[in-house]
């Protein structure tokens, strides 16, 4: 039996495998999601005499139902509840990359983030405050190297010791998406949670906001409930067309807005600090 289930997560390209390779070396199990051609790999590592098992999960850029990775992804998440999830990011492209980071967060899944490829980022002459990062993010933060395993022991510790420390407790995170959506969303979740509607699997609030995001995964499941899922799918209706009205745009699009909004409140507060580079010093 193992001490910890640790998933990783992230964007393509973020270094996820590289990282995986690096603590696990050979001991890994390739395989498929059953039914589908997405790759499932799994390995086991020994950290302080711990047995660690780690999933690496598909790369994705969020949680939504777009597509088969991003979907196996949160199901892996939901279903499988590994202790804490790694979300490795590009230190390079920490806006965009935070996206998917942000969406664990909503989902309350204890997250460590890995900065990684910061050999990289310090090449660019970027320089990157990963306390007050964590501070303001409000998870501990690692950078590291994936290629050369900087940081891997620091980022295993501290993967354990949250995962610990939260002790199975999800704590979804609440952004708000301003006047137009969140009386909806709160309405909504209302309903969700006195139905029971896929809470003991996700957040109310989540549930409510994959509705307002026409989620197919969600709403299939909604479809066989009857009299709630057409209450939540009027609201949906009404909030659509009052965006559209007001503010020329849907719902999921102000939603993506408020995430990045939250995402460059945080990045702004003196987070990355860049310096000239070797060459333009010469
Ligand atoms: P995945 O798609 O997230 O699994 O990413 P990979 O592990 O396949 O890595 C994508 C590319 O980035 C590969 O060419 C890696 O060698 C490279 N890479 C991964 N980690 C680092 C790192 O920390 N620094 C640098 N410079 N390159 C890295
Ligand atoms: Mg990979």
């Amino acid at each position: 039996s193992y001490a910890a289930t640790i998933a990783f997560a992230g964007n393509p390209n973020s270094g996820k495998t590289t990282l995986f390779n690096a603590l696990t070396g050979a001991r890994q199990r390739v395989g498929n999601y059953p039914g589908i051609t997405v790759e499932r790999k799994e390995g086991q590592f020994n950290f302080n005499d711990l047995k660690v098992n780690i999933i690496d999960l598909p790369g994705c850029y969020s949680l939504s139902a777009y597509s088969e990775e991003e979907l196996v992804a949160r199901k892996v998440l939901v279903d499988e509840r590994p202790q804490v999830v790694v979300d490795i990011v590009d230190a390079t492209k920490l806006e965009r990359h935070l996206y998917l980071a942000v969406q664990l967060f909503e989902l309350g899944v204890p997250v460590v983030l890995a900065l990684n490829m910061i050999d990289d980022a310090n090449k660019q002459g970027l320089r990157i405050d990963t306390a007050r990062l964590s501070k303001l993010l409000g998870c501990p933060v690692v950078a590291t190297a994936a290629r050369t395993g900087l940081g891997k022991q620091e980022l295993t510790e501290k993967a354990l010791a949250h995962g610990r420390e939260r002790a199975g407790k999800w704590e979804p995170l609440y952004i708000s998406y301003g006047p137009d959506i969140d009386p909806a969303l709160k309405t909504m979740s209302e309903k969700i949670e006195a139905g029971c509607f896929m809470t003991n699997r996700y957040p109310a609030r989540w549930v409510a906001l994959k509705y307002m995001e026409a989620d197919e995964d969600v709403l299939g499941a909604g479809r066989l409930l009857g009299e709630l899922h057409d209450e939540l799918e009027k609201i949906v209706a009404e909030t659509r067309e009052h965006c559209l009205k007001t503010l020329n745009t849907v719902p999921e699009a102000i939603i993506a807005d408020y995430r990045y909004g939250f995402i460059n409140s945080i990045l702004k507060q003196e987070i990355i600090t860049r310096e000239k580079t070797q060459e333009e010093r010469i």
